[in-house]
C-alpha cells in the first residue's frame, strides 16, 4: 500500500449544541428558579455581563450546559497527551479492528526542531536544513519499514492487534471527541501558548495545532464566552 506523509491534524466540528445563551440559562435557574430557556429579553450588555462575572468569580459549572463533537485525525502521540483530558468523551478508531492506514505524521519545515535549555526553561529553535532534512528522512525511512512489517505480520495471518505493535506513534489516529464549554477552555489553558494567558503553558506544537482549530470553533458558537475567557487570562473557570 503506499505510504502518506503529512504535517496537519483535522479537527471538523461535527455536531452541537453550544451558545452563550446556554450559560444564561443555567446560571439565572441560582435567582430566577426554573423556566429560564428564554433569554431574548436580555441585552448583549447584561449577556455580556452575566458571563464576564462568571468568568472572573469562577463559578464554572453555567459553561458545562453545552455539548460539542469533534472529528480529529492526529498522529498517536498527539492522541497521548490529548487522551489526558478526562473531562472529554472519546471513541477512537480501532487497530484490533481492522488494518491501519499508512498515514504517517512527519514534521514539515516550519517545525522547531531544536530545544535549547533545560526541562521547564526552554525554548525552540528552527533548525538547520540538515537537520531539518536528517529528520525527515529518519521519520520517512522508520515509517516506511515498520509498515512493511506490519504488512508482512497482517499476510502471514498474524492478528491486527499482535501486528501493530511495531508501527510508530506517529502513526495517524483518528476519534470522536465530545466535550463542553468548561472543558474546552481547561484544554485551552493547557494546549495553547498564549501570552496573554495568566498562567502560561507551553504545550506540543502538535496538539496545540488541534487546540488551535478546537478554539476557532468554539469561539464562533461562543463569542461571547470566548471574550470572557480571554479577557480572564484565559483561566478556566
Ligand atoms: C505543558 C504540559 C506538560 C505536561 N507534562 C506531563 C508529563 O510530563 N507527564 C504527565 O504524566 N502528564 C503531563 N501533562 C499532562 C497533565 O498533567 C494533565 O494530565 C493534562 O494536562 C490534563 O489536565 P487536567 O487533569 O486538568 O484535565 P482533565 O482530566 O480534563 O480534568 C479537568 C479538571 O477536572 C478536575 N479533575 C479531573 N479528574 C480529577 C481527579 N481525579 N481528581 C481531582 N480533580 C480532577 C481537575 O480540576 C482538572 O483540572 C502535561 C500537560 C501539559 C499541558
Amino acid at each position: 500500500m503506499e505510504l502518506e506523509f503529512r504535517s496537519g491534524v483535522d479537527v471538523e466540528l461535527v455536531k452541537s449544541s453550544a451558545a452563550d445563551s446556554d450559560v444564561i440559562f443555567a446560571a439565572r435557574v441560582s435567582t430566577q428558579g426554573e423556566r429560564t430557556r428564554e433569554v431574548a429579553e436580555d441585552t448583549e450588555k447584561a449577556i455580556s455581563g452575566l458571563i464576564n462575572f462568571l468568568m472572573r468569580e469562577r463559578h464554572g459549572s453555567p459553561f458545562e450546559h453545552s455539548v460539542m463533537t469533534f472529528y480529529v485525525k492526529a498522529p498517536i502521540f498527539v492522541w497521548r497527551e490529548h487522551m489526558r483530558h478526562r473531562i472529554a468523551s472519546y471513541n477512537e478508531e480501532s487497530g484490533r479492528y481492522r488494518v491501519l492506514e499508512p498515514c504517517f505524521y512527519v514534521p514539515d519545515e516550519d517545525r522547531k526542531l531544536v530545544q535549547i535549555g533545560k526541562a521547564g526553561a526552554y525554548t525552540f529553535e528552527l533548525g538547520t536544513p540538515e537537520q531539518h532534512k536528517i529528520t525527515d528522512d529518519s521519520f520517512r525511512e522508520a515509517c516506511t519499514q515498520a509498515y512493511q512489517q506490519y504488512e508482512k505480520m497482517l499476510a502471514a495471518g498474524v492478528a491486527r492487534e499482535v501486528a501493530r505493535g511495531v508501527l510508530p506513534v506517529t502513526t495517524y489516529s483518528s476519534a470522536y471527541v465530545t466535550m463542553n464549554a468548561r472543558a474546552m477552555m481547561n484544554f485551552l489553558s493547557l494546549r495553547r501558548s498564549a501570552p496573554d494567558s495568566h498562567f502560561p503553558s507551553y504545550p506540543q506544537r502538535e496538539i496545540e495545532l488541534v487546540a488551535e482549530k478546537y478554539e476557532d470553533a468554539w469561539a464562533k458558537l461562543m463569542p461571547i464566552t470566548h471574550s470572557a475567557f480571554v479577557a480572564n487570562g484565559r483561566v478556566a473557570p
